[in-house]
């Protein structure tokens, strides 16, 4: 479904992404995992549209989407669900919900899938018509995981969803992430938590100096002596 292929992206002097290549198949839940500054962000960012790359490519379904409008990457049914959540502070949980959806004009569609994110978020559902600003870290998380889901993407990226969370938020946010990709939707999760997120997935990178240094299975990695030392604390 997506595919890098020696992708670079460079900020200035620095090399955030050094020739990545990675996949996801369709269907599957992926991690990128590695320690801060290892160009995780980055390569969501990059993927989006957001960064420009210098070199490789990057092919979804097929076609090149590097250096694409933000606008025609989310129409082809890419989401991302930024690092630190950014929901709109001043207007409500409903007109959040709605601009995921501003580029679809099927309104009762747009109706069905923001009953069906209410059914799966009923705290928001509870405080539908407050300003975001007002909700807790937690539920301004979910919120931006039900935005993004609006925009009916196939392929959905999480940047470190469960960052700054509460424990007990951190657990729903993870097993929100799962029933996603249960429903049928394609995940790419970014998480510095690489106990928690080769818990969940089924295949997983490690990104270090902007570099791919080891990928595998779940299982695979969990058991990679390296990873056990250095990531999962021996
Ligand atoms: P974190 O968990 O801290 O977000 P990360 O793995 O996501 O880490 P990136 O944010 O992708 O890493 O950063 C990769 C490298 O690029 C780092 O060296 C970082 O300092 C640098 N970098 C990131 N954003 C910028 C920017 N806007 N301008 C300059 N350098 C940047």
């Amino acid at each position: 479904m997506l595919k890098l292929e020696g992708v670079t992206v460079r900020y200035g002097a620095t090399i955030a992404m050094n020739e990545v290549s990675m996949q996801v198949k369709d269907g599957e839940f992926v991690t990128l995992i590695g320690s801060n500054g290892a160009g995780k962000s980055t390569t969501l960012r990059a993927i989006s549209g957001l960064e420009p790359v210098v070199s490789g490519r990057i092919i979804f379904d097929g076609d090149e989407i590097q250096n694409g409008s933000t606008q025609s990457i989310i129409a082809k049914g890419i989401a991302h669900c930024p690092e630190g959540r950014r929901v709109f502070p001043h207007l409500t949980v409903h007109e959040n919900l709605q601009m995921g959806a501003y580029q679809r004009f099927d309104r009762q569609g747009i109706r069905k899938d923001t009953e069906k994110m209410l059914n799966m978020f009923p705290r928001l559902r509870e405080r539908l018509k407050q300003p975001a600003g007002t909700l807790s870290g937690g539920e301004q998380q979910m919120l931006a995981i039900a935005r993004a889901m609006m925009s009916r993407p196939r392929l959905i990226m999480f940047d470190e969803p469960s960052l700054g969370l509460a424990p007990n938020f951190v657990e729903q946010v993870f097993r929100l992430i799962s029933e996603i990709q249960e429903a049928g939707t394609t995940v790419l999760l970014v998480e510095q938590n690489a106990y928690a997120a080769l818990e969940l997935c089924d295949r997983s990178y490690l990104l270090s100096s902007g570099r791919v240094v080891l990928d595998g299975s779940a299982e695979e990695m969990r058991a990679n002596p390296e990873i056990r030392k250095i990531y999962l604390g021996g």
